[in-house]
């Protein structure tokens, strides 16, 4: 997601970043670019064209040409104006988080086309809702045109644990959603989920049944779920949506897709309401909640660093992810903090899920595929840091020629190999001196404290 966009405005920024002084008319060309690069991302036109006209309008102000960092603060306004851009809210990682605290039953209404992921996300997010806030929800499947709807939604509550309401056959949806409203009251249920039916394409049959469950459910949230896959249709989809019921938030689905991006980016100007999750995967926990301040430092390759060490503490110790963060915000990073981050990678899933996360790591893993390797390397990576001493590990200047060849021999690898692991640490610290000189490990370093 986002990587060719990511890329191109990487190479602008660099080229920007990279001069002392800046004239009007080199923002000007930059922002040509970026406009391009928002386009072939599939962002809808007048969005790029707003974001644009905004970004220009601050960065060719006196105060940031004649600034001592000129290029900096351009990136910082394109940073700023993506988040808003995202959907961000002023909270610290602009989360729009979901509403849950009105009279129980609150009742979350999820509406989308077939195939968008509704039912999934619908389970999905009955399962965060009991887990991560310790609610008791109820789902129910309110999609009569589809045959086995109601029972795809039922087995997805048994993995999720989470009740669904029986099945009545030929009850139209209206009924149905009143029939899980008294369900709900009488077992004392917090959130109910409708997951409504789907078609094919927008139309007014699908249009008037929304408006009519809505009008006896009253939901306190109703969540469009839109497949980031399809780009501008995805757009489409969600005007339409947004034309006719009163949406409160959007699930983007498919994000662990190769999306180009354009609808993450649009969904806020066109339905005027944040992004609250992304699907990120087929399995029920694979729904993560959307943080538009991550993703734009994530677009902007200064890499998602706050993201990756949330993940680093859920599978491996606290304190040591903590330490880590530390010295990664102080742009301190040798061998030994590279031999933890590839263990903390191996128990989080691996090369892939790491891309793009981590400064450094999109090129590094370029760079290991373009040479024939794979996760298999992480093995290796480690087994050569292994043979190491500490001292090498916290100072890789001292490895000459002599001492590489006698770790290769002690790992079982060829001094070139040995190389790799250095280069490749080479590149993540610089990527992550750069971050520090931008600043923009302030929010993790002032979260770790
Ligand atoms: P619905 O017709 O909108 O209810 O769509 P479903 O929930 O049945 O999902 C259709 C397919 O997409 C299923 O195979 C899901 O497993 C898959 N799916 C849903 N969300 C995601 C996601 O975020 N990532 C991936 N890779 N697949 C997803």
């Amino acid at each position: 997601m986002f990587d060719a966009l990511s890329d191109r405005l990487g190479n602008t920024f660099d080229r920007l970043r990279g001069r002392g002084a800046l004239r009007e008319q080199d923002v000007r060309d930059a922002m040509r670019e970026v406009r391009i690069a928002l386009l072939e991302a599939d962002v809808a036109l007048p969005v790029a064209r707003d974001f644009i006209e905004k970004v220009t309008e601050k960065a060719i102000g006196e105060s940031v040409l004649k600034s001592v960092t000129p290029g900096q603060q351009v990136v910082k306004i394109v940073n700023d104006e993506l988040v808003a851009m995202l959907g961000g809210s002023d909270s610290e990682d602009g989360h729009v988080p979901l509403t849950l605290e009105a009279k129980p039953p609150v009742v979350i209404m999820m509406v989308g086309l077939q195939g968008s992921g509704k039912t999934t996300s619908t389970a999905k997010l009955g399962k965060l809702i009991r887990e991560k806030h310790g609610k008791k929800a109820m789902m129910a499947s309110l999609d009569v045109n589809r045959p086995a709807a109601q029972e795809q939604l039922a087995v997805l509550g048994e993995q999720a644990q989470v009740d669904t309401l029986p099945i009545v056959e030929g009850q139209q949806p209206v009924e149905i959603a009143k029939r899980a409203l008294e369900s709900a009251k009488l077992r004392n249920v917090d959130v109910v989920l409708l997951d409504t039916a789907g078609r094919l394409h927008v139309d007014e049959a699908l249009m008037a049944e929304m408006k009519a469950v809505a009008s006896v459910a009253t939901p306190t949230e109703v969540l469009l779920v839109v497949d980031s896959l399809t780009g501008q249709d995805a757009v489409n989809v969600a005007q339409s949506f947004s034309d006719e019921v009163p949406l409160t938030g959007v699930i983007l689905t498919r994000m662990d897709g190769d999306a180009r991006g354009g609808a993450a980016l649009s969904m806020r100007a066109v339905t005027g309401k944040p992004i609250k999750f992304a699907g990120v995967g087929e399995k029920l926990d694979a729904l993560e909640a959307f943080h538009p301040r991550r993703v734009a430092e994530r677009i902007l390759g200064m890499g998602d660093v706050v993201s990756l060490v949330e993940k680093a503490a859920e599978s491996i110790k606290v304190e040591e992810a903590e330490l880590l963060a530390k010295r990664m915000a102080k742009g301190q990073f040798d061998l030994n903090d590279l031999r933890m981050q590839l263990k903390q990678m191996q128990s989080m899933g691996g090369l892939g899920m790491l891309a793009g996360m981590m400064p450094g790591m999109k090129k590094a893993k370029a760079a290991m595929q373009a040479s024939g390797m794979d996760d298999k390397v992480l093995v290796h990576m480690d087994a050569i840091m292994g043979s190491m001493t500490a001292k090498e590990r916290a100072n890789p200047a001292l490895l000459n020629a002599k001492r590489k060849k006698r770790v290769a021999a002690g790992s079982g690898t060829q001094v070139q190999d040995v190389n790799k692991v250095l280069k490749m640490h080479q590149e993540m610290s610089r990527a992550m001196k750069q971050i520090k000189k931008m600043g923009g490990m302030k929010g993790l370093a002032a979260m770790l404290g």
